[in-house]
């Protein structure tokens, strides 16, 4: 069996009014934010969905979904931990993340790092281990238009020795 496995993630959500704009866990100011039932954590939801499927664990509908109540307004990144512990109770354990941010505005180059260290605490990683880029969709497109934002992602896990099913309860 493989000791190295990677996932692929990708997520949109539409840009709303009166919303926080939250990408890898940081609040950034805007005129606008992402509409969705969590905090609608594009880039958060991308490598958590790379995650599961690097652990060949579903998706993250399957595990946290949008008709719950409990995940009403979820901090991402919580979610994103959650996934972890339960990536940790099948044997796998995340070393490698990479995403590419989608979106025409703001700029967000000087959150990139906060986002990096954010999203690498979820994943228990370090910073250097979490690669996040930022693209744009060259005013064509739901993302030119500034309709949404859209994340990809990849996870790479290896294997490691499988937790106890009770370390593996909900925490969020
Ligand atoms: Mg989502």
């Amino acid at each position: 069996m493989s000791a190295s496995r990677t996932g692929i993630g990708w997520d949109s959500h539409r840009l709303a009014e009166g919303r926080p704009l939250v990408l890898g866990g940081i609040t950034i100011p805007h005129t606008h934010g992402l509409d969705g039932h969590s905090d609608a954590d594009v880039l958060a939801h991308a490598i958590t969905d790379a995650l599961l499927g690097a652990a060949c664990l579903g998706d993250i509908g399957e595990h946290f979904p949008d008709t719950d109540e409990a995940f009403r307004g979820a901090d991402s990144l919580a979610l994103l931990r959650e996934a972890v512990v339960r990536c940790a109770a099948a044997g796998w354990a995340p070393v490698h993340a990479d995403a590419t941010l989608v979106m025409e505005r703001p700029k967000v180059k000087a959150h990139k790092p906060a986002m990096e260290e954010a999203l690498a605490a979820a994943l228990g990683l370090r910073g250097a281990d979490v690669n996040v880029k930022a693209s744009t969709g060259e005013g064509i497109g739901f993302v030119g238009r500034e309709e949404g934002v859209a994340a990809l992602a990849t996870v790479t896990v290896e294997r490691v020795p499988a937790t106890t099913s009770s370390s593996a309860r909900p925490r969020i």
